[in-house]
C-alpha cells in the first residue's frame, strides 16, 4: 500500500469500529470537532510528543492534541515550562499557544471508545505516523507517552521493537533520535501517583539537556 499523507482524511475509514464510534458521536454531538485529530506545531521542530489517542470530550471535541483533555493541563504546562511552548493554555484551540521546537501528534488520530485503541487499529494508523516523522527534517528528540506510543514509535521509525523496551525515564539512541519515554499523562496514573509532575518534569528537562547540548 502506498504511503499516506500525515494527515487522515476527515473520514477516513481504515478502522471501521472507529468510525462508527465517530458517526454515531458526529450525530450526538454536531458542534464538535469529531474527527481525525491532526498534529499540532511546526514540521520543522527538533521535538515530537507521541500521545495515545484524542480523548472523547478532549481532543476530540476541540480538534486540538490534548486541547480540553486532563492529560492536556500536565503536558501544555510542562511544555512552557521547558521552554517548548508560549501562550496561556485554556483548553481551546484558539487560546494561541504556541509549541516552540515541538510538535505533538497521537499513535491513533481518531478517539476510541473507552480510550482503548485495538492492535489492529494502532497498527493501521501507523502509517500516519511514519507520514509525521518523515515530513520532519530536524528531528532529534521524541518523548513517548506510555507504552502504545512507544512501541508503535519504534516501529513506525523502522526500529526493532524488542531492542528497545519501554521504561519510564529510558532514553533509546535511535538512528539519529532520542526516543525518550515517560508514562501517560493521564488522569489516572497522575490520581495514582503511578505519574508525578515531578518525574514528568524530569523526562523533560532531559529532553530540553539533550536539545541544548547539541546546539
Ligand atoms: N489527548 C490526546 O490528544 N492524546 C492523548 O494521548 C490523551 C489525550
Amino acid at each position: 500500500m502506498a504511503r499516506p499523507s500525515a494527515t487522515p482524511d476527515r473520514n477516513c475509514r481504515r478502522c471501521p469500529r472507529l468510525a462508527a464510534f465517530r458517526s454515531d458521536w458526529r450525530k450526538r454531538e454536531p458542534e464538535w470537532f469529531n474527527a481525525p485529530v491532526d498534529s499540532f506545531g511546526p514540521r520543522e521542530a527538533q521535538l515530537l510528543i507521541v500521545g495515545l489517542a484524542p480523548g472523547l470530550r478532549g481532543a476530540n471535541r476541540t480538534g486540538r492534541p490534548f486541547t480540553g483533555d486532563y492529560a492536556g493541563d500536565m503536558l501544555y504546562g510542562t511544555l512552557r515550562k521547558f521552554g517548548f511552548a508560549r501562550g496561556d493554555y485554556q483548553a481551546r484551540p484558539d487560546d494561541g499557544v504556541e509549541l516552540i521546537d515541538c510538535r505533538i501528534t497521537n499513535a491513533v488520530r481518531c478517539v476510541p471508545p473507552e480510550n482503548k485503541p485495538t492492535t489492529a487499529e494502532i497498527a493501521t494508523c501507523r502509517p500516519f505516523l511514519a507520514a509525521t516523522i518523515d515530513e520532519m527534517p530536524k528531528l532529534r528528540a521524541v518523548v513517548a507517552l506510555g507504552r502504545i506510543a512507544h512501541e508503535t514509535f519504534v516501529v513506525a521509525f523502522g526500529a526493532q521493537r524488542s531492542v528497545f523496551p519501554f521504561g519510564h525515564g529510558r532514553a533509546h539512541a535511535l538512528d539519529g533520535v532520542t526516543l525518550f519515554d515517560s508514562y501517560h499523562c493521564s488522569r489516572y496514573n497522575t490520581n495514582t501517583g503511578v505519574l508525578t509532575a515531578d518525574m514528568f518534569h524530569a523526562v523533560f528537562a532531559r529532553v530540553r539537556q539533550h536539545l541544548d547540548a547539541a546546539r
